[in-house]
């Protein structure tokens, strides 16, 4: 059971959790999905620029410069991370939603947005107006870039962006990316690549596959919360208003006009989040250079979960696609007869298994997906492992959903505020 010393290590793996029949357990993290721990290397990092702790930009102080050399420095970092081209601007944010949001106000008038509806609200919800085309969820890769040809082909003249996403939140499925970003070449189209699902657990190179931009969250890259990124080409950026009005991001201000940055500070006005961009770039240090492993404890782990899972009486597992298709470690599923927010308290409570139940904030791919498995489910349990995760962790999930689906919540439950409570 013990932690894949081949992998790099997370924070947390000794964390013991209290059950309600009073034992205690060390907790399995299966939520990896929403936010991954913290790696030991990131934790090192930051404890070694606490000390430094000093303002960016504006100080003329040693510490001043220290803390403005990190945070600069991370903007190569993270280029490298993502594979992007020499010239784009990484632009600090708080996450991906924050990203996808900055990227959807610095869009050139009239531009055209085609999304799928399946995506993550994050990348759903920030394009608004009359020229946002909405495509239905596809059956298969094949008709997913099939559909995205058509829509950007019927798309009136003018600048035109698609939306695509690297790895579904909801199953782990990977989207054709490669293909979705030929076709909208060919169609004229810029993308942006929600990659908040994909980064953590595959290399991402958005220069080789011709995609313009691409956003990331910190927290699900092993790094805590509260620092993201959008990278991608300049030029947009840089003709866009920014994207909060104050100090940093204007060059000259005097009674009558205000004139703006060009670069990456046009977007970034405020005193940013060195210690959080700084922990995200040794995140992505750490994961660049351990790939092959990660891919490979990953790989192993989920097809012990997805083999343990086919096993589970009434189980039914979401698909975008299809089961063959190559995922990350997302697995949602439903269970006949069984209630999805209690078979997620009870795997807490009893078990000390951390999932997630509900719409993983992509209410109509969750939906569809549910009503496409045939489960008379409204909501799912979303299951998620990556480099906290071990084989125990694994076996111990499957060996709880089996007791659960055998004898029901081995304690009595309740709804105190919409949540199952023993
Ligand atoms: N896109 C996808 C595919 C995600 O999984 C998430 C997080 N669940 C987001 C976007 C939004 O990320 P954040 O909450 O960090 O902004």
């Amino acid at each position: 059971s013990a932690v894949d010393s081949r992998v790099p290590a997370v924070a947390g793996n000794e964390l013991n959790v209290p059950l309600v029949t009073g034992e205690s357990v060390g907790y399995a993290n299966l939520d990896h999905g929403a936010s991954a721990p913290c790696l030991d290397s990131v934790r090192t990092a930051v404890d070694q620029l606490l000390p430094w702790y000093a303002s960016v930009h504006r100080g003329a102080g040693f510490a001043s410069q220290v803390c403005t050399r990190v945070y600069e420095g991370a903007r190569d970092v993270l280029r490298d991370f993502v594979g992007a081209r020499r010239t784009d601007s990484v632009v600090f944010t708080r996450n991906t939603t924050d990203a996808l949001n900055l990227l959807a106000g610095a869009l050139p008038r009239g531009t055209s947005v085609v999304v799928f509806d399946t995506e993550h609200h994050a990348a759903l919800l920030p394009w608004t107006g009359p020229r946002v085309r909405r495509i239905e969820a596809p059956a298969t890769p094949a008709d997913a870039v099939a559909a995205l040809d058509a829509a950007l082909a019927e798309c009136p003249e003018g600048p035109r962006l698609a939306v695509i996403t690297g790895a579904s939140n909801v199953t782990g499925e990977l989207w054709p990316v490669a293909e979705l970003a030929r076709v909208a070449r060919r169609r004229g189209a810029r993308t942006v690549l929600d990659a908040a699902q994909l980064a953590p657990h595959r290399p991402v190179r958005i220069a080789e596959l011709d995609i313009d931009y691409v956003a990331i969250s910190g927290h699900k890259l092993y790094a805590p919360f509260g620092a993201g990124a959008l990278i991608g080409r300049a030029d947009w950026l840089n003709a866009a208003d920014p994207y909060l009005a104050g100090g940093g991001a204007t060059r000259k201000v005097n009674e009558r006009a205000v004139s703006w940055n060009t670069g990456e500070e046009r977007h970034e006005a405020g005193s940013p989040n060195t210690v959080g961009v700084h922990a995200l770039a040794k995140a992505c240090e750490t994961l660049s250079v351990n790939w092959v492993n990660v891919v490979e404890h990953e790989e192993a782990l989920l097809r012990r979960l997805r083999a343990g899972l086919r096993e589970v009486p009434g189980l039914r597992e979401l698909c975008l696609f299809d089961a063959d298709r190559e995922r990350v470690g997302v697995v949602s599923f439903s269970i006949d007869g069984q209630d999805p927010g209690l078979i997620a308290a009870a795997l807490s409570a009893e078990h000390g298994i951390g999932v997630r139940d509900g719409l993983f904030c992509a209410h109509l791919a969750t939906k569809r997906l549910l009503s496409r498995a045939g489960s008379d489910a409204e909501r799912a349990v979303r299951v998620s492992i990556g480099l906290g995760t071990t084989a125990e962790h694994v076996d111990r999930l499957v060996n709880a959903l089996h007791e659960l689906v055998a004898e029901g919540p081995a304690w009595r439950y309740e709804l105190v505020d919409g949540r199952w409570t023993p």
